[in-house]
C-alpha cells in the first residue's frame, strides 16, 4: 500500500477528454454512465444504478458505489458527488453539438447525437464553438474516477470508506440528487465536485429558491358594447407586476417578475393573464415572509378588481450554510493550507446538487474545479487546474488525518 499518492495525470487527462466527447444533455446521461461503468468494471469496481431515471423520464438513473477502506485507517467516511448531465450542447438553441449531427436523424440507433468536438490547445481544452464543452461537470467526474482508479488499480491506500454518486439532471434543478436515497451512503459529509471557482475555492452557502406562476382570470366582454361587465385580467396582472417584490427585498433575498402575458384584441376586455417570477433567499424565514406577501397581494388585487388570482408555487431547492467548524469544511480548509493555498469560501446565488444533498442531511460544500464560461459555447477548461484540483482531492481523501 502506498501513502501520499498523487494522481496519474496522463490517465486523468485522457478520462477527462473521453468524457467531454460524449454528449450528455439532461435526461440523456446513459452514454456517460456506460463509460463510467466500463472504466470501473475493468478495475473490478461494481456500480449500481437507482430508479431516478424512470421517475424523472430520463434514459439513465443516478450511479453510486462504495469503496471500503484498504488500510487500518479510521478516517471519517466521506462521499463525493458529480453530475453526469450537461446543459444542451448549444445552450442558445438546444441543438446537438457538431455541424452535421441532427437530433432526429443523426443519432443512429443509440439515440445519442454526434461526438462533442473537443479541441486541445496546449493547457486549454475547448470546442469548435458549436457546443458547450461539458467541463461542467466532466471535470468532477474525471477527478472522482481518477481517485477510484488510483485506489483500485494502483493500490494506493484508502484510509476511510468512500461513497460516490454520479447524478443525473442536475441542470434541470438538481432533480437526480433530489431523488437520491441518502441511506445508500455510509458517509454523512463530503464534497460536491461541481465548483466553478478556482482550485482551493468552495461554495459553502446557497439560497432557497421558489418559482411562481400567477394565473389571473377575469370576465370577458366587448370593450365598447359592454365594458361594465368585463373584469380586466391584463390590468389586474399589470397592477400585480408593479407591486410584487422585485430586486433585492433584503440583504439575503432577491425577487424577480420574469414575464407577463395574456389578453387579445383591443376591443375585448381580456379574461386571462399570467405572470411568472421567482424568489430566492439564504434565510428560510424570509422566504416564508415573501411568499406570504405575494399571497396577500394576490388576494387584495383579486378582491378589489373582482378577478380570480391563483398563485402556483414550484419549490426548486432549499438553502444550506456550512459553518467553518463543520468537518467537511475544516478538512477542506486544512488541506488547502497544508498545500500552500488560502481557501476561498464563497456563497452562490444558484443551486445544485449540494442543495438537494444538504437537505437530506448529507453535509457538503461545492468543491472548486476551475470551470470557465460554463453553459456557453465558449466554455473551456485547463488541464493544469484539473490536475491541481485532483491533487488536492487526493490530499483530502487519502490522507489518514481526520
Ligand atoms: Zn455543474
Amino acid at each position: 500500500m502506498k501513502l501520499n499518492a498523487s494522481p496519474n495525470n496522463e490517465r486523468l487527462r485522457s478520462i477527462f477528454l473521453e468524457l467531454c466527447r460524449i454528449p450528455s444533455p439532461s435526461g440523456s446521461e446513459q452514454s456517460v454512465a456506460a463509460y463510467i461503468r466500463t472504466r470501473l468494471s475493468a478495475a473490478g469496481v461494481s456500480v449500481t444504478e437507482d430508479g431516478a431515471g424512470t421517475a424523472l423520464g430520463g434514459n439513465c438513473g443516478n450511479l453510486y458505489l462504495r469503496l471500503e477502506p484498504s488500510t487500518e485507517g479510521s478516517g471519517e467516511p466521506l462521499f463525493l458527488a458529480a453530475h453526469m448531465d450537461t446543459v444542451p450542447p448549444d445552450p442558445q438553441t438546444g441543438s446537438p453539438p457538431g455541424v452535421e449531427s441532427d437530433p432526429q436523424s443523426g443519432t443512429g440507433s443509440s439515440g445519442v447525437p454526434g461526438e462533442v468536438p473537443v479541441l486541445i490547445d496546449g493547457d486549454r481544452v475547448h470546442t469548435n464553438g458549436q457546443s458547450v464543452l461539458g467541463g461542467d461537470d466532466k471535470l468532477g467526474i474525471a477527478a472522482a474516477l481518477e481517485l477510484i482508479l488510483s485506489v483500485t488499480e494502483d493500490g494506493n491506500a484508502l484510509p476511510r470508506s468512500l461513497d460516490i454518486a454520479f447524478t443525473i439532471q442536475e441542470e434541470r434543478g438538481a432533480k437526480g440528487a433530489a431523488c437520491f436515497d441518502a441511506g445508500l451512503f455510509k458517509a454523512v459529509l463530503g464534497y460536491v465536485l461541481d465548483g466553478e471557482g478556482p482550485v482551493g475555492s468552495a461554495i459553502t452557502k446557497a439560497p432557497t429558491k421558489y418559482r411562481y406562476t400567477i394565473e389571473v382570470r377575469g370576465r370577458r366582454s366587448h370593450a365598447a358594447v359592454d365594458p361594465d361587465s368585463g373584469r380586466n385580467a391584463v390590468a389586474a396582472a399589470g397592477e400585480l407586476a408593479s407591486r410584487l417584490p422585485c430586486g433585492r427585498p433584503s440583504q439575503s433575498s432577491t425577487a424577480n417578475v420574469g414575464s407577463i402575458s395574456g389578453g387579445g384584441p383591443s376591443n375585448i376586455v381580456p379574461d386571462t393573464a399570467q405572470l411568472v417570477g421567482e424568489i430566492r433567499s439564504f434565510d428560510s424565514a424570509e422566504i416564508e415572509t415573501l411568499q406570504a406577501q405575494i399571497q396577500t397581494l394576490a388576494a387584495e388585487v383579486a378582491a378589489r378588481r373582482e378577478v380570480v388570482v391563483e398563485v402556483i408555487w414550484e419549490h426548486l431547492y432549499d438553502a444550506y450554510n456550512i459553518e467553518p467548524d463543520e468537518p467537511c469544511l475544516r478538512m477542506f480548509a486544512d488541506h488547502c493550507r497544508s498545500t500552500g493555498r488560502e481557501p476561498t469560501l464563497m456563497s452562490s446565488l444558484g443551486g445544485g446538487d449540494a442543495n438537494a444533498l444538504n437537505a437530506k442531511g448529507l453535509r457538503s460544500i461545492v468543491y472548486g474545479l476551475g470551470m470557465h464560461n460554463i453553459h456557453s459555447r465558449d466554455e473551456y477548461a485547463l488541464f493544469s487546474e484539473l490536475e491541481a484540483a485532483t491533487e488536492l482531492l487526493f490530499q483530502i481523501v487519502l490522507s489518514p488525518q481526520f
